[in-house]
This record gives C-alpha cells, sequence and structure tokens, in this order.
C-alpha cells in the first residue's frame, strides 16, 4: 500500500492525513500552533515550532503504524497566507509576521496613495495584511534584517517546504494575496517590483500547486523517515484548497468557510472583483479565480462565548451548545454584532467592536448564548448577499465551526436555504490539498476528476430552514443591519 502524506498549517494547528490512493483517511493528527501577539498590532509565530509539529506528527505516525510513513509517495501542502516569512542564508526563519498582524498600515496607505491601480495588476486592494506592506515595514524599521534576508516566502507552508527540501517556492494561490503577483500571468510583477524597490532575487519561485518543489534527500530522510527521493509538492495556499475541498470547482459554486476566522467564496473566470473589499486569488485550476469575502469574526469569536459562558467543568462546547439550544429562535430579543476583531466586508472598520443590545431584565445567560450564534449567523447573511446575487439552492459549510449543530441550524434558517456540512469538514481543506498530489501521481488526470471522485462523494449532512422561525429572523436581522450603522459613532474616539 502507498500514501500521500498531505498537511494544512492553520492559525491553530498543523493538521496532518495520510491517503491511499482509493481516498480513505489512513492517519490523521494534529497539532497546536501558538500565537504571540504584541502592544502595536504584531501577531507573530515562530517557524521552528511549524517544523518541531512536522516532526511530532511524523513520529506519532511511525510509532503508531510503523512503515506507512516510508510508504508515502508524496508529500504536499496548504497553508496560512498573507504571511512574511524571511528566510536567512543558513535556511532558518526569524518569526514569521502573520496575516493578522496590522504593523504595517502606513505602509499599506503609502502603496495605495503612490499606485491607485494596483489592483488592475494583481486583482486586489492593498490592505496592512497585504505582505508587500509588511516587506516596506521591514525596510523601514528592520532594514539590517531585510538585506541580511536571503528569500521571504508567504505562506506558512512553504517554509515546511524550505525545510524539507532547500528549495525557496510559492504557488500562485499565494502570490495572488501577495501584493506583488500579476494575476492573469501568474508571475511576479516586475513593474511592481520595480515601484517598490523589492529585490526580485528575494522573490519565492512561482510553481503551480502539482508541480514539484524537490525531493527528500538522505539527511532529511534521517530526520523525518520520509524515504530518500521522495516528491515535495509546493502545494496551495489554504484558501484554494478549501475551495477545492468544498466542492467548489465551476464559476458560482458558493460557499463558506467557518474557521478561527472565515470567507464566503465561490470560483470565477474574472480578474478582478467589482465589489469593494472582495479579494480575486488564484484558483488551483489554471484559468480559474476564486472571488473570496473575508469574515475576521468567525470561530474566534464563537470560541470567545464559549469560554466565557460555557460551563468549564463539562465539555464548554457541549455545555454552549445546550444553552444556545434552550433560548429561543430570536434570543429574547437580545442582538449581537460579532466585530470583536474589527471587521473587513462588507463593513471596513478595523476600529469596529462587538456589542450587545436588547438587555432587560428577564434576559439570562442562555439568551447571550443564542444571540452570540444568530449574530454571526447574521454577518455570515450579509456578506453571503453583498458576494453574491444567487441566494438560494444548497450551500456547502466546513471548517471547524461546524462541529456546532446550533450554528449550522440557525445558518441554514437565516439564509433560507439548506445547508450541506460534508462529513469531518474540519479536514476539507487538507483533502483539498491532497488533490495537488492525486494529480502529480497520476492518479486522477485532474482536478475536476478528483472533485467528482473523492469530495462529491464523501457524505454529508444537511440542515434545512425551520420555516416556523423566518419570521423571527427576519425582523431580528432588519435591526441587525441598523446596529453597525447606530454603533459607528461611538467607535472612533
Ligand atoms: P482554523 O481556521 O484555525 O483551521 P478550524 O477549522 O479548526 O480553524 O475551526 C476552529 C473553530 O471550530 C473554533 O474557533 C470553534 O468555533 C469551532 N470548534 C472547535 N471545536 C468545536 C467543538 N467541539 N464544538 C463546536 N465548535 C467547535
Amino acid at each position: 500500500m502507498t500514501y500521500i502524506a498531505a498537511f494544512d498549517l492553520g492559525t491553530s494547528a498543523l493538521k496532518g492525513i495520510l491517503l491511499d490512493r482509493e481516498g480513505h483517511r489512513a492517519n490523521e493528527q494534529s497539532i497546536e500552533i501558538e500565537t504571540k501577539y504584541g502592544l502595536n498590532g504584531e501577531v507573530e509565530q515562530q517557524p521552528e515550532q511549524w517544523w518541531q509539529a512536522l516532526q511530532t506528527i511524523l513520529s506519532i505516525w511511525k510509532d503508531t503504524t510503523p512503515g506507512r510513513v516510508e510508504a508515502i509517495t508524496a508529500v504536499t501542502f496548504s497553508g496560512q497566507m498573507e504571511d512574511v516569512i524571511p528566510l536567512d542564508p543558513s535556511g532558518t526563519a526569524s518569526n514569521a509576521i502573520l496575516y493578522s498582524d496590522t504593523r504595517a498600515d502606513q505602509e499599506a496607505r503609502f502603496i495605495q496613495s503612490k499606485k491607485p491601480l494596483l489592483s488592475n495588476i494583481t486583482g486586489n486592494a492593498i490592505r496592512s495584511s497585504t505582505p508587500l506592506a509588511k516587506l516596506l515595514w521591514m525596510k523601514k524599521h528592520q532594514p539590517p534584517q531585510y538585506q541580511s534576508t536571503k528569500a521571504f516566502v508567504f505562506s506558512a507552508k512553504d517554509y515546511l517546504i524550505h525545510k524539507l527540501t532547500n528549495e525557496i517556492v510559492t504557488d500562485p494561490v499565494t502570490a495572488a494575496t501577495s501584493g506583488l503577483m500579476d494575476l492573469n500571468e501568474r508571475s511576479w510583477s516586475e513593474e511592481l517590483l520595480s515601484d517598490f524597490s523589492i529585490d526580485a532575487s528575494k522573490m519565492p519561485r512561482l510553481l503551480e500547486p502539482e508541480e514539484e518543489a524537490g525531493k527528500i534527500t538522505a539527511q532529511v530522510s534521517q530526520v523525518t523517515g520520509f524515504s530518500v527521493e521522495t516528491p515535495v509538492l509546493c502545494g496551495s495556499g489554504d484558501a484554494g484548497a478549501a475551495t477545492l475541498g468544498a466542492g467548489a470547482l465551476y464559476e458560482g459554486d458558493l460557499y463558506l468557510y467557518l474557521g478561527t476566522t472565515g470567507w464566503a467564496a465561490a470560483p470565477t473566470k474574472e480578474s478582478a472583483n467589482k465589489i469593494d473589499g472582495v479579494f480575486t486569488l488564484s484558483h488551483l485550476p489554471e484559468g480559474t479565480n476564486i472571488s473570496i469575502a473575508p469574515l475576521l469574526n468567525a470561530g474566534n469569536v464563537h470560541q470567545w462565548a464559549v469560554h466565557t459562558w460555557g460551563d468549564q467543568t463539562e465539555s464548554p462546547y457541549d455545555n454552549f451548545e445546550k444553552m444556545a439550544a434552550a433560548s429561543p429562535a430570536g434570543a429574547n430579543g437580545v442582538l449581537f454584532l460579532p466585530y470583536l476583531h474589527g471587521e473587513r466586508f462588507p463593513v471596513m472598520d478595523p476600529e469596529a467592536s462587538g456589542a450587545f443590545v436588547g438587555l432587560n431584565p428577564a434576559v439570562q445567560k442562555s439568551d447571550f448564548a443564542r444571540a452570540v450564534v444568530e449574530g454571526l449567523c447574521f454577518s455570515c447573511c450579509q456578506v453571503i448577499e453583498s458576494l453574491s446575487e444567487k441566494q438560494e439552492g444548497m450551500m456547502t459549510i466546513i471548517g471547524g465551526g461546524t462541529r456546532s449543530r446550533v450554528w449550522t441550524q440557525t445558518l441554514a434558517t437565516i439564509l433560507n436555504r439548506p445547508i450541506r456540512v460534508p462529513n469531518e469538514s474540519e479536514y476539507s481543506t487538507v483533502i483539498g490539498a491532497a488533490s495537488t498530489a492525486f494529480i502529480s501521481m497520476g492518479w486522477v488526470e485532474d482536478y475536476a476528476e478528483f472533485t467528482k471522485k473523492y469530495i462529491d462523494t464523501l457524505g454529508a449532512e444537511v440542515f434545512r430552514p425551520e420555516q416556523e422561525n423566518r419570521e423571527t429572523y427576519k425582523s431580528q436581522y432588519d435591526r441587525y443591519l441598523r446596529l453597525y450603522p447606530s454603533l459607528k459613532e461611538t467607535y472612533n474616539n
């Protein structure tokens, strides 16, 4: 038996799976990753911890299922994007500046004013999260570090590829978020590199997701257990892998991702989105892009509420579910605005924050729990309405948030459409990443065949709208839409 290994390096954890040729999951393992927050918008992780996490997963597999790691015939990845990871000449890396790091706000503004039409090239507006803005920040604030860096990579998985192969590569999905790639050409924009004096020699080599980055050497084989000469593929930025994992391959295949943060997305043939705040990224198949509307507040807010209100003696998630289910639809009039982390779409306000309204002496703890779930659903509803004209038909939802049945059921009713949650959808992204290895190994011909064989055939649970609660939600949604405009004034002091 042979296997392919796929790893997804998300914000909260490194998840790894082994799949056989039939698409059966032989092994799975997850190792948590720590994030460090600074006082000036800094959000960082240590690349060395990613590498340790990979080795921990491999050693668990070696101990529990001897022989399997040696039987891996290809290794592939997906990972968080918009990171800036400086590789020094020895092959190690300093702290990675994560996508959510906002230190480069001034540089983002500078880029916007110097090159207002940049999105005609990249398909995307510049924000403080954009790697180009972070590179300019480093040039200004840490010039010796910028100068001594051999190369930058922009997805966490690119660092692991570098450790395994010594190659410096990235994929077009990741590069589409960098602020430096020509979206139509899928190559670095010489014009932008020159306009902002970024050394082309410090850019990673751009490969398609299914292309081979390098092979496992004898030395790396000793450390990891992978067989010598095993191909390591370039893989894909996580948004591409998640889109494929959700089975969204063709124009209009809308889906929702509810992870720590989230997004609503649909494949498109367009090379730029007309809606402000919507990103356009490359998709895995060449010639296709993805329209993607970000949700800064998703599982992170759910998690905050679970830890704030859930009883810590039993499983806090289960306890929170019971509490939210105990309050009626409409949460006895309590409304929640979930902007704990500011918001990016369709409201674009980093200063925004969360709020509860409608409190009275009869309100109970369970109403707070239900209001949080409903507020998150209203926010998803607003994002989907802003992104897509199609407001009916089955929609797929993936990500860890789908483990909350109250959340998925409430979403189906608020969106008034059936929702399909593929079985164990927290693995959807890493299964999507695995597609690159199936193609590279010749196990399937293309992404369409992979989707048909391994994604569309996955079992799924379907949640249908509860008609008896529709009227309540309609009036609560009307109130919700008025919440942010009413509170806006109070946010900026
Ligand atoms: P990431 O984007 O970091 O990969 P995941 O897809 O793992 O995130 O989703 C994380 C989210 O899943 C959490 O923030 C939380 O909302 C939700 N979640 C995790 N565990 C549970 C659980 N046992 N029950 C309900 N929801 C959960």
